[in-house]
């Protein structure tokens, strides 16, 4: 670390191995490939792209497809390297060293490691005893904290609690903060309220392509919200970042947003069927609105897993977050878990 910042020590890269063999449920993916159509027009259209010429940098077509789902306008949305990338812009654009970053914990890991980046202050908002979060907590905490930053993450990553767009609504109004609304899951939820981001000044609202669109291997997410906003995001990311390709994708998944609905729903019963199958192997698994179940069970049934060649997300002993898969791949899940439970 001679040559790195001091305050960078300590600072690891975020690894999740690839895994190619087996059942994958640790990286909260769609167990079914995008629908049939958005993958043959894709291949059509990418035999038509000029190689040798850079992206689009201002991602005209992706940018009026988004806000043409959305009902609103193009000046209002911009995409990035996934939501990833605006979230890491928007903490570059918006701190400055010892501010304060709040959120709910545990959340997106990446939250605190953009924090640190900025050497801003991250101060975790805690649950009650089953990690149920409450938005009060939240406002007094913006009330003791003065925050420069206010993050929502709807459903909540990794414990799957949707904030309705009453409470959220009631955070934004208490405070002056940025508020970043972090959406990746929204999809699989009650309700879709990203442009509410539109009705303020301070909100962002965050999106991906990477979850109920299944197509986290073109790394694109999209931000939406007041003009003077997205214009600062565009600003400050990376020249060209979103590839010719993957705005080419990502274009024409959003324009077929309706033949995903088929997909979204078959994970939403699956996910139903999955808690009560937990539940009834009395595994504490939280109720979630999102495409993964958060759990507290022995570190023997994840052994048991493992064996059979099953990967759900380890986040310290006893503490799990499983994918919900497809159902072959839930059922193959629950057998082992009832075998090694019996
Ligand atoms: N927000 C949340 C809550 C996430 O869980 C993730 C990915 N796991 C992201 C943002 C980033 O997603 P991506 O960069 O693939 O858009």
């Amino acid at each position: 670390m001679k040559y790195m910042k001091k305050s960078f020590d300590g600072l690891l890269p975020y690894h999740s191995k690839l895994i190619t063999d087996g059942i994958i449920l640790n990286a909260n993916e769609s167990p079914i490939l995008p629908p049939s159509k958005v993958i043959e027009e894709a291949k059509k259209e990418i035999l038509n792209i000029e190689f040798n010429r850079y992206p689009d940098m201002d991602e005209e077509i992706l940018d009026k497809a988004i806000a043409k789902k959305f009902g609103i306008k193009r000046e209002n949305v911009t995409v990035g390297v996934g939501s990833d990338e605006l979230l890491d812009v928007l903490f570059r654009a918006v701190l400055e060293k010892d501010d304060i970053v709040l959120g709910f914990m545990p959340s997106f890991s990446m939250y605190q490691v953009f924090s640190k980046l900025q050497n801003a202050k991250y101060i975790p908002v805690l649950g009650n005893e089953f990690n149920i979060f409450n938005v009060d907590d939240m406002i007094s905490k913006i009330k003791e904290y003065n925050p420069k930053l206010v993050l929502i993450c709807s459903p909540n990553n990794p414990t799957g609690q949707y904030f309705t767009k009453d409470e959220v609504i009631k955070i934004i109004e208490s405070t002056n903060a940025m508020i970043a609304l972090d959406l990746a899951y929204i999809d699989f939820a009650k309700e879709d309220y990203t442009t509410i981001a539109l009705n303020y000044d301070n909100v962002i609202s965050f999106r991906t392509f990477s979850k109920a669109m299944a197509l986290p291997s073109i790394r694109v997410g999209y931000a939406i919200s007041k003009k003077e906003n997205i214009d600062m995001l565009d600003a400050i990311k990376a020249p060209y970042s979103v590839t010719t390709i993957s705005q080419i994708i990502a274009t024409i998944a959003i324009n077929n947003f309706d033949l995903y609905k088929g997909q979204i729903k078959m994970i939403i019963n699956e996910r139903e069927r999955l808690y009560k199958e937990l539940i009834n192997l009395k595994i504490n698994a939280y109720k979630s609105e999102a495409n993964f179940i958060y759990c507290i069970m022995d570190d023997k049934l994840n052994d048991a897993l493992l064996k059979n060649k099953i990967y759900i997300r380890k986040f310290k002993s006893n503490i799990y977050r499983i994918t919900v898969g497809s159902s072959y791949e839930n059922d193959k899940l629950i057998e082992v878990l009832k075998n090694e439970t019996k």
